[in-house]
């Protein structure tokens, strides 16, 4: 099982969606019947940018850096993994209760950022409190009463650009071949 408080200083703070991304990628890599992806044999792509994104990512080893991770952007508190190696794939979705819990949450949280500076500390602190709270009961319930699994939609994964690059003369940096056009760089063209 994951330290919990180690993935905790990755994402910043303890909350009930990360928590949640947290079990989501731990019970993916138990159904692929695998560890943590060292390389980039293990896709996931998840469909919300949201708290839940890096509790996968801190879990998984799918990241956005090595290209392993995608937001396929949906507005959904699903995610599905690809294991590359074994071929083996599937999509976990939180279950409706779950995600009207959080989302209440996300919602009291959203309001505390409007309050006037003066009222927002206090309200702040009790936010967290209740965020912390809502964890406790959440660690309480078994991954089935967490998680929906259904079918993963079909995915190819995203081929790398060339390393090959141009100088842009527009600002003399180093751009890849495929993301300049006529020789120009995105900032340039
Ligand atoms: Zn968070
Ligand atoms: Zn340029």
């Amino acid at each position: 099982m994951t330290d919990l408080q180690e993935a905790v200083s990755f994402h910043g703070h303890l909350c009930p969606m990360f928590y949640l991304g947290v079990r989501m990628g731990g019970l993916a890599l138990k159904k692929l019947d695998r560890a943590r992806e060292r390389g980039v044999k293990l896709h996931a792509v998840v469909e919300f940018a949201n708290c839940f994104g890096d509790g996968i990512q801190y879990v998984t080893g799918a990241t956005f850096g090595k290209n392993n991770l995608h937001l396929a952007d949906r507005g959904k508190f699903a995610a599905s993994f690809y294991d590359l190696s074994s071929g083996k794939n599937l999509r976990l979705r939180m279950k409706k209760d779950i995600v009207e819990k959080v989302l209440e949450y996300g919602r009291a949280g959203r309001d505390v950022k409007r309050l006037p500076p003066a009222e927002r500390e206090e309200e702040t602190r009790r936010l967290m409190a209740m965020g912390r709270e809502m964890v406790e009961r959440l660690k309480g319930l078994s991954d089935e009463e967490l998680f929906e699994v259904t079918d993963a939609p079909g995915f190819t994964p995203p081929e790398g650009p060339s390393l090959d690059y141009v100088v842009c003369p527009g600002c003399g940096e180093v751009t890849l071949k495929e993301y300049a056009e006529k020789g120009l760089c995105g900032s340039c063209g």
